[in-house]
């Protein structure tokens, strides 16, 4: 059986030059980057090779970027940092964010006792600006936390002007870019942005490998004590191969961007095409969407919900629900709950999400086997 994955938000295929520059690094590189032998050295020159790449390519300066093993633990780092040491007394986020950021924040209100404002979302799934506005006038020293590409719906956030309006009020700005860095255009240095988080197996590269953009002239505290890795900021020693890995795998990313990009483009709108010519019915969940996220509610009755992916599964296609650690969950999405009414919440909503690994054939087979349902 030809298995099918369109399940590209979660994770995606690790590239094979992408393997082969990690296997050389294990072989030859094995070095600790901290010891100041010629191994040690070379590892640290692989190290700091790696990071000027991923500045160049995101307009930034190499020291703005420090490695961690995923977004998730960027992002923990930056929110905890900005409360307990850069004096944040107020954190405005959006129900639709990830959970490593919503439970974070909650965590921090809990903790901390800052106050916790939700900016609205619209229905068509756009974050309200007018909204955020309107929450930004205050004085008290604000965070904003919202993402740039809901992993969910695909919906996208104005970038550049939500920044704008985050510095026009003073208020710091982290965008969690995990589901758009390597996939769109970056300009950090021209971009009103204080924090951005990526996990490279998003962008075909290693799981365990990540980054967090802080802006220069922002000195946060460490998030682990002890020796010196990372300016000091994110003590223990450094995966070296999982570090040129990521690089690697951003650097092909924006290498075939635009190929990719109209490739997949093309891909997604054929599969819409096609949902909409078989099932007329079907509604998609969100309006300004990303190039690779699909998320469509199916004219199929709630008891066929938990069918669906399951059906799915045995016939080797792999799309989700949502989220990737909540696809096994019978609770409906939290970031479709701010969306769609009651009864379309029971019914079943899917996310097919893309790569330049899929072809129109994968989308004629989910097609097939959603019929057979
Ligand atoms: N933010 C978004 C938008 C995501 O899609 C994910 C992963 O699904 C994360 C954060 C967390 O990424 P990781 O689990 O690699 O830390």
């Amino acid at each position: 059986m030809k298995k099918i994955y369109l399940d590209n938000a979660a994770t995606t295929p690790i590239r094979k030059e992408v393997i082969a520059e990690m296997i050389t690094i294990m072989q030859e590189d094995f070095g600790n980057p901290s010891s100041t032998h010629s191994y040690g050295r070379s590892a640290k020159s692989a190290l700091e090779t790696s990071r000027k790449s991923i500045a160049k390519i995101l307009n930034c300066v190499a020291q703005e970027i420090i490695f961690t093993t995923n977004a998730t633990e960027a992002s923990n780092w930056i929110l905890r940092n900005s409360v307990k040491d850069l004096g944040v007394k107020r954190i405005i986020t959006s129900k639709v964010e990830h959970h490593a950021t919503l439970y974070t924040v909650q965590n921090l209100q809990r903790e901390f006792g800052i106050d916790v404002d939700y900016v609205k979302i619209l229905p068509n799934g756009d974050v309200d600006l007018t909204n955020l506005v309107h929450l930004l006038s205050s004085d008290v020293k604000t965070l904003v936390t919202l993402m740039h590409v809901n992993n969910e719906t695909g919906c996208i956030l104005d970038l550049e002007k939500t920044g704008r309006l985050c510095h026009q009020h003073n208020a710091l700005f982290h965008c969690d870019t995990v589901q758009s860095i390597g996939k769109t255009e970056f300009n950090l240095a021209e971009t009103n942005v204080d924090f951005i988080v990526a996990s490279a197996h998003k962008f075909h590269g290693p799981k365990g490998a990540g980054f967090a953009f802080v802006k220069k002239g922002i000195i946060l505290q460490p998030m682990l004590f002890g020796g010196e890795q990372e300016k000091g900021l994110r003590a223990g020693t450094e995966a070296v191969h999982q570090v040129v890995g990521m690089a690697k795998a951003l650097e092909l990313s924006y290498h075939n961007l635009n190929e990719e990009r109209n490739y997949i483009l093309d891909i997604k709108n054929y599969c819409k095409e096609q949902l909409l010519l078989n099932f007329p019915e079907i509604k998609i969940n969100g309006e300004n969407t990303f190039y690779n996220i699909l998320n469509i509610l199916l004219p199929f009755s709630p008891e066929k919900t938990a069918m669906i992916l399951f059906n799915l599964d045995m016939k080797g296609i792999a799309v989700s629900r949502g989220s990737a650690c909540q696809s096994g969950s019978p609770k409906p999405s939290h970031v479709l709950a701010e969306m769609l009414q009651e009864e379309d919440l029971l019914k079943p909503s899917l996310r097919i999400s893309f790569s330049h690994y899929n072809s129109r054939e994968d989308i004629d087979v989910l097609i097939q086997e959603l019929k057979g349902i």
